[in-house]
C-alpha cells in the first residue's frame, strides 16, 4: 500500500492551515506545517531557527535547502508512514522537485493539490485583522506585503506544474469556513481513496 500526499497550496491568510488540521482529524494523517515546524525552531532557540528567525520576520523565504531537510526529517517519523498533509509546502519550484524525490523515496504520491484562492484585498484584510489577535512577528504591513509579493513570484508558479499532472484542483476559499470544509472533503473524496 502506497501513502498519499494532499498539498494545501495558496496565499497567506487563505485558510489552508485552517482547512489542513480539520482534514488531519478526518483523514487521521499528519498536517505538515513548513511554517509551525519553522516557528518551534525558533522558539527553541535551534541552529535553524537562529538563521530562519530574521527571515520570516521580513516576511521572505528561508533557504530551500534548510526547509527541505527539515521537511525529509519530519515525513520520516512514524505517523507519516501512510500520508501526509502538506501547508505551506512546497513554496518554490526548487521545492516541489525535492519533494517529488522525497516522496518516490518513501513509497508515496501527490493524491490531490488543493488551491484555496482567494482575492488579495480580502487576504490582507484578513492577516490585519490576525495581526492583531494572535500577534504572528510576519503580520505586519510591511511583513504581509512581502509575503503576498514572495508568494506571487515564487511560490504561484508552483501550482502550473501540478496543473499539468492533473492533480490540481481550485476550491474558492472567500466562503465560510465550513463550506470551504465540506467542498475540500469532496473533492479529496473524488480524488484519493484515503477518506472513508
Ligand atoms: P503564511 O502562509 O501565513 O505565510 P506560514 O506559517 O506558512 O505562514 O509561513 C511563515 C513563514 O515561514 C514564511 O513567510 C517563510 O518565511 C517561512 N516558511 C514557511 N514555509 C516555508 C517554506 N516551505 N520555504 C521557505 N520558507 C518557509
Amino acid at each position: 500500500m502506497t501513502g498519499v500526499a494532499v498539498i494545501f497550496f495558496g496565499p497567506p491568510g487563505s485558510g489552508k492551515g485552517t482547512q489542513a488540521s480539520r482534514l488531519s482529524k478526518e483523514m487521521n494523517i499528519p498536517q505538515i506545517s513548513t511554517g509551525d515546524l519553522l516557528r518551534y525552531h525558533v522558539s527553541q532557540g535551534t541552529e535553524l531557527g537562529k538563521v530562519a528567525k530574521p527571515i520570516m520576520e521580513s516576511g521572505a523565504l528561508v533557504p530551500d535547502e534548510l526547509v527541505t531537510q527539515m521537511l525529509r526529517e519530519r515525513l520520516a517519523q512514524p505517523d507519516a508512514v501512510l500520508g501526509a498533509l502538506f501547508d505551506g509546502y512546497p513554496r518554490t519550484v526548487a521545492q516541489a522537485e525535492s519533494l517529488d524525490k522525497i516522496l518516490a523515496e518513501t513509497d508515496k504520491h501527490v493524491g490531490v493539490v488543493l488551491h484555496v484562492d482567494v482575492p488579495d484585498a480580502v487576504i490582507t484584510e484578513r492577516m490585519l485583522k490576525r495581526a492583531q489577535i494572535e500577534g504572528r512577528a510576519d503580520d505586519t504591513p510591511d511583513a504581509i506585503a512581502n509575503r503576498l509579493k514572495v508568494y506571487r513570484e515564487k511560490t504561484a508558479p508552483v501550482a502550473r506544474r501540478y496543473e499539468a499532472s492533473g492533480v490540481l484542483a481550485t476550491i474558492d476559499g472567500d466562503r465560510p469556513i465550513e463550506v470551504v470544509a465540506a467542498d475540500i472533503k469532496k473533492v479529496v473524496e473524488e480524488r484519493t481513496a484515503a477518506v472513508a
